[in-house]
C-alpha cells in the first residue's frame, strides 16, 4: 500500500527559509524531469550513509533532496554535489521509500546547465562533449573527446604521459568507429534531454513525469 508522503510544502508564495528565497516551482520542475516523487523522502539519511563520493561533496545527498522539497533551488543548483554524483545508483538500492536519487541529480544537473549555474564548469564540459560524441558517430572516440575536452578546458598538457602510455599499450585508436544505427541514438538522446516546459503548479500534487521518462523506465 502506497504510503503518505512525508510532508507537503504550500506551493502558492515563496518563502524565506535559513534566508533563502524560495522557488515555489522548483519541485515540481524536478519532478516532472526525473520522474521521481520528491516528497516520498522521510530524510532518513540511508543515501548519504552509502554514497561513495559523499566525501567530496558540498551538500549531502539527503540535503539536496530537503532543499528540493522546500523549493531552496539556489544552493542545490550551485552546488558541487550535482557534478559530483557518480549516478550509481547506491542510493536507490538502500532508498526504503524508492527514491533515485541520480535521477534527481540528472534533472538539477539539467536544470543547473539551463540557467547558467554550473559550478562544476569541467564536468558541465565533459557531459556535453562526451553526448555530443555518442550523438555524433553513436560511440565515444576517446583522442577526440578527449582532444576536444582538452582544448575546451584549455588544459593541453596535464595526464600528457599517462595518454601516451595509453596509446603506446594500444588503447587509444587514433580513428573513430561509427556504429549502425545511429540515428537511433540520436533519437534517444533528443528524447530524453530536451527539456520539457515548467509544468503548471497543481496544489499539493505531484507532477507526472514527461513521456519520454516514462518509455525508459523513469518511474
Ligand atoms: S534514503 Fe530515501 S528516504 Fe532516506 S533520506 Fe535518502 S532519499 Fe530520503
Ligand atoms: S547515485 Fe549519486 S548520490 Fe546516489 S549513491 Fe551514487 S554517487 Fe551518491
Amino acid at each position: 500500500m502506497e504510503q503518505p508522503a512525508a510532508s507537503e510544502h504550500n506551493t502558492e508564495s515563496p518563502t524565506i527559509i535559513l534566508g533563502v528565497r524560495t522557488d515555489a516551482d522548483f519541485r515540481l520542475r524536478v519532478e516532472s524531469l526525473s520522474g521521481e516523487k520528491v516528497m516520498q523522502c522521510y530524510q532518513c539519511g540511508e543515501c548519504t550513509a552509502g554514497c561513495p563520493m559523499a566525501f567530496a561533496m558540498d551538500l549531502m545527498p539527503n540535503q539536496v533532496l530537503r532543499m528540493v522539497q522546500l523549493g531552496v533551488s539556489k544552493p542545490v543548483l550551485e552546488s558541487s554535489t550535482i557534478w559530483l554524483c557518480a549516478g550509481c545508483e547506491t542510493c536507490a538500492a538502500r532508498c526504503p521509500r524508492l527514491v533515485s536519487l541520480s535521477k534527481i541529480m540528472d534533472a538539477l544537473r539539467q536544470i543547473a546547465l539551463s540557467e547558467g549555474k554550473a559550478r562544476e564548469r569541467n564536468v558541465a564540459r565533459f557531459h556535453k562533449i562526451f553526448i555530443d560524441a555518442v550523438a555524433r558517430d553513436g560511440r565515444v572516440h576517446e583522442v577526440g573527446m578527449l582532444a576536444r575536452y582538452k582544448m575546451a578546458a584549455r588544459d593541453l598538457f596535464s595526464d600528457m604521459g599517462l595518454g601516451l602510455r595509453m596509446f603506446l599499450k594500444g588503447k587509444l585508436k587514433l580513428m573513430p568507429d561509427k556504429i549502425k544505427g545511429v540515428d537511433e541514438v540520436r533519437r534517444l538522446i533528443r528524447d530524453t534531454t530536451e527539456t520539457p516546459p515548467h509544468p503548471s503548479p497543481k496544489r499539493g500534487g505531484s507532477a507526472a513525469p514527461p513521456p519520454s521518462r516514462r518509455g525508459l523506465g523513469g518511474g
